[in-house]
Formats: C-alpha cells, structure tokens, sequence
C-alpha cells in the first residue's frame, strides 16, 4: 500500500449559527434541536483537533450548523432542512458562497498538493438510534468499489481493533459510506490512486465530554493514521 498524506476535515463541528441567521433559529425548540446531533457532531471537533496535533496534518473546520447549511450532501435539493428551505434562492446561494464553497475549495486545494491525499473527516453519532443501542464504539466509513480506499480502510480497522481490545470497531457502520457528502464529492474528482476518502465516526458516549475510553480512541487513530500517512 502507497503512504498517503493526510487531509483533515470536521464537516459537523460546530452548532453556531451567524447573527444575520438568528431569527431563524429563534424558537425555543430550534434552540433546543441546535444542541443535540442535529445542531453539530459532539466531540467530533476535539478528535479533529487531537489528530492534527499529534499528526501535524491540515485540518479544515466547517464553521456554521448542519441545521442551517448541511455540508455534507452535495445534492442542491439535501442541503436544506425545515428551518432553511424557506430561505430565497439568492439567500441560499449568498450562503453557499460564504461558507460552503471556500471551505469545499480549501479542503480540494489541499488534496491536490497531497499525493495520493488520504482525507479523514471526523464525525460522531447518537449511541442510541430509534430507541437501539448501536452495537459499535467506532465505525469507519469507505466507498468499496474505491480499491485503494477498501484497502486502507481494513488497514485501518484492523489496526484499531489491535489498540482498542473489546472495543467494536466496524466498517460502513452506522452508515454507508457511498454517499453524495464530503468524501464522495472528492471520490468525483479524483481517481481512486490519487484520493482516498475516510469518514470517522465516533460513538459520541466516548467524546461528547473528556472520558478515558474517548481519549484511548483519539489516540489509537492518531497513531494507526500515522502508520498509514505521514
Ligand atoms: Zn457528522
């Protein structure tokens, strides 16, 4: 397998939402939805931090809540929600401008100075979904008709399950990994040799505060990564 170089990404960081968008979030139940999973990833943001740290790699934070531009799906009609869908045609587009095509442009501008560039975009997830507990402590998300991204991809599970003994580490779990988000988007633009793209997501009982097991995780990635990329 060839060393990648590593690209980091936190797509779901944050729940801030800008002065100018307020009103829209002003009801005491958007409030209230602004800081659970829907509003940002818990935690997510801290392993980005802790990755880049250790691995001196180039991270890239999108700045606002999913709630009012979802970076992660790049369909026009997937990037708003019942908060935002009201919003004109020239608002939408004056907001894609300001926050998701430079954060799209920095993150591809790195890729292309990175050959063959391994991006890791940290996430997490509610362990309980639908009244179900999820069965997994951290799941890595990958494309498997991507060759070179499988590949990295069982490296990187075998290596965690090595460092985090009765720890679930599982693939394409709890989502699928083939989807129109941040790393699919960039599986478009470059071929599989030159590009591989990784979504981490962290069971957020782990992360959502500073726990033992949470910092066991961030610092398994950090050194299983470093074995994969410099
Ligand atoms: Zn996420």
């Amino acid at each position: 397998m060839k060393r990648f170089r590593l690209v980091l990404a936190c797509v779901h960081a944050t729940n801030a939402i800008p002065s100018a968008y307020a009103k829209l979030f002003s009801s005491q139940a958007s409030k209230k939805l602004l800081k659970t999973h829907w509003g940002f990833d818990p935690g997510a943001l801290d392993v980005a931090k802790e990755l880049k740290r250790r691995l001196n790699a180039p991270l890239h934070v999108f700045p606002v809540s999913r709630l009012l531009i979802e970076p992660d799906n790049y369909k026009p009609k997937n990037r708003w929600g019942e908060l935002t869908k009201s919003l004109s045609r020239q608002e939408k587009s004056s907001l894609l401008d300001r926050y998701w095509h430079p954060f799209m442009r920095a993150v591809e501008k790195d890729i292309r100075k990175q050959v063959p560039a391994l991006l890791v975009i940290s996430h997490s997830f509610t362990p309980v979904w639908k009244g179900k507990v999820r069965n997994c402590d951290v799941g890595i998300l990958f494309d498997p008709k991507r060759s070179q991204e499988k590949t990295v991809a069982f490296a990187l599970q075998k290596a965690l399950r090595k460092r985090l003994p009765g720890m679930v580490i599982r693939r394409n779990y709890p989502y699928t990994g083939v989807w129109e988000g941040t790393a699919g988007y960039f599986r478009e633009q470059f071929p599989d040799k030159r590009y591989a793209g990784l979504e981490i997501e962290v069971n957020y009982k782990h992360v959502r505060r500073k726990t033992k097991n949470g910092e066991a995780i961030k610092r398994a990635l950090a050194v299983s990564l470093a074995e994969l990329a410099g």
